[in-house]
């Protein structure tokens, strides 16, 4: 079978890599050759740069109401072709269809909500000692935007990543995941033919470890927008910093689910194992470590178990399966090395711990020590870890004892203990008998510590992807 070739996406079209090289994407479920991909180079990044530098004259003085129009044609027809989106979430990163069906429906909110924003880029009026003299500031846009994006929900963070910069008036320049090109270069066209000017949306193809320091560090980019590992994300704010350069980071977490005794169990076991198994756990608010309190805890555990041995695992286009392939080898190897440093170091595996190919059951331990790497690392992948604590105290001692806040879940029909875990649990995002992973547009999505740095949202986006000027006039 002959598989497609994609080049990069620069000045509104189809564009060579200067190296004239390609590399392979995978299909997950048994590393088949699903694309060949454009392998970017320097001069690339710089084409790219470049490009959305020349545009950004132009398209800084586009209206509101066309860059909404554009935004929401956006969201139509990504609307309208959904199964095609879906086809390629499946195919090119192992989407089960329930998790390429969320990432439709909320990209699509992503871009209604941008394109509600383009009104809102609102200047003050400002009081002034001076006499005769009216003061007042207004936002401009900064200039080009880099985004760079994680491989595990493409769609949304390569959404996330332009809506918003360009609802704002800059360009972007796009460097996806090597694990999910193709998927950035369908958002490419398809803000191409929503009406977005060319060279307002750039995607440059290839790895991040050769591309991203020149990216980064381009003096034409004024901001970067990154998300993916918190390894990754020390190394950019390390090079921002240096440059000058804002920057966000949406990072790695190992998010806390609490239960205590009064939960509604049935409830919490359903936020469980959705926060736990989602796209195979392969989301950074999956819930990774659950702490039920003593006199719940055998009700929740068997509960628990059942539901997690029910879950589907397989044919990624029923819906019911909920477990797919894990993405690459690496990500495989430290699934299993986390697992194996657990069960040598005392864990007990509840259930699962096997792998069929690509995939690997879901997998619950218990008997957790600090010494495993699983307690402190971010797995990424079918795996949790269960703790059975003697008091609300313990539990909330505990979920904060981590470097990652991103976000965390109490379960309790105790309304004290609830707003006390909201208040004091060290995460940047906190849902009182709801599930670890959670999303819309408008909220301050983001975490603390080594979760991260900044705020995804319609709001704090206006402020990061714009700038203030102070304008005086001397009228009298
Ligand atoms: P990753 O850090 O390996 O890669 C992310 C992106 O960074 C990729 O595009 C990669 O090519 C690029 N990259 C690699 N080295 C780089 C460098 N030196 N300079 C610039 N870019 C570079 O992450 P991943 O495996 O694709 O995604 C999984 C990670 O992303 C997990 O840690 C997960 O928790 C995190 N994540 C966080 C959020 C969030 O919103 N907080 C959302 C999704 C994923």
């Amino acid at each position: 079978m002959t598989i497609a070739r994609h080049q990069h996406w620069i000045g509104g079209m189809e564009a060579n890599s200067t190296s004239g090289e390609y590399f392979t994407d995978l299909n997950p479920i048994d590393d088949s050759p699903y694309a060949e991909i454009a392998k970017g180079v320097q001069p690339d990044i710089e084409r790219a740069v470049e490009t959305a530098h020349a545009c950004f004259d132009s398209y800084r003085q586009s209206l509101p109401k066309e860059r909404q129009g554009w935004l929401l044609q956006a969201a139509e027809l990504l609307q309208a072709e959904s199964s095609d989106f879906i086809d390629t979430l499946v195919d090119e990163v192992g989407s089960p269809l329930l998790k390429a069906k969320r990432e439709i429906e909320t990209s699509v909110s992503i871009l209604r909500s941008a394109a509600g924003a383009t009104h809102h880029l609102a200047g003050k009026t400002l009081p002034t000692d001076v006499p005769g003299r009216l003061s007042m500031s207004i936002r401009r846009p900064l200039g080009v935007i880099a985004g760079i994006t994680p491989f595990n929900v493409p769609l949304i963070k390569n959404i996330k990543h332009s809506a918003m910069p360009l609802a704002t008036g800059n360009t972007v320049v796009l460097l996806p995941s090597e694990h999910a090109p193709v998927t950035a270069l369908k958002v490419a066209k398809l803000f191409a033919d929503a009406g977005f000017p060319k060279g307002s949306f750039n995607v440059v193809t290839g790895f991040g470890t050769e591309l991203g320091d020149t990216l980064t560090c381009h003096p034409h980019v004024r901001m970067v927008g990154f998300t993916g590992s918190s390894r990754v994300g020390h190394h950019i704010s390390a090079l921002c910093g240096k440059h000058a350069k804002r920057y966000s980071l949406e990072l790695g977490g190992k998010n806390p689910l609490v239960v205590l005794k009064d939960a509604d169990i049935d409830q919490a076991v359903q936020g469980s194992v959705v926060g736990s198994f989602l796209y195979q756990g392969q989301i950074c608010m999956a819930s990774s470590r659950i702490y039920v309190e003593q006199p719940v805890y055998d009700e929740f555990l068997t509960k628990f178990l059942v539901a997690t041995q029910h879950l589907g695992m397989g044919d990624l286009r029923s819906p019911s399966t909920m477990i797919g392939p894990i993405i690459h080898e690496r990500q495989r190897k430290r699934i299993k090395e986390h697992i194996q440093d657990a069960t040598m170091k005392g864990a007990k595996v509840l259930c699962g711990g096997n792998w069929q190919q690509n995939y690997c059951q879901p997998t619950i331990l218990t008997d957790i020590n600090d010494q495993m790497r699983i307690s402190r690392e971010e797995t990424f992948g079918p795996v949790t870890t269960l703790h059975a604590v003697g008091s609300a105290d313990d539990a909330l001692k505990l979920a904060n004892d981590s470097n990652h806040g991103l976000s965390a879940s109490i379960y309790t029909t105790n309304l004290t203990q609830a707003m006390r875990f909201a208040e004091h649990l060290e995460a940047g995002m906190v849902h009182i008998n709801g599930t670890t992973i959670q999303d819309e547009p408008h909220i301050p999505f983001g975490g603390v510590g080594d979760s991260g740095f900044g705020r995804e949202s319609t709001d704090p986006d206006l402020s990061d992807f714009t700038e203030w000027k102070w304008v005086t006039f001397q009228h009298s």
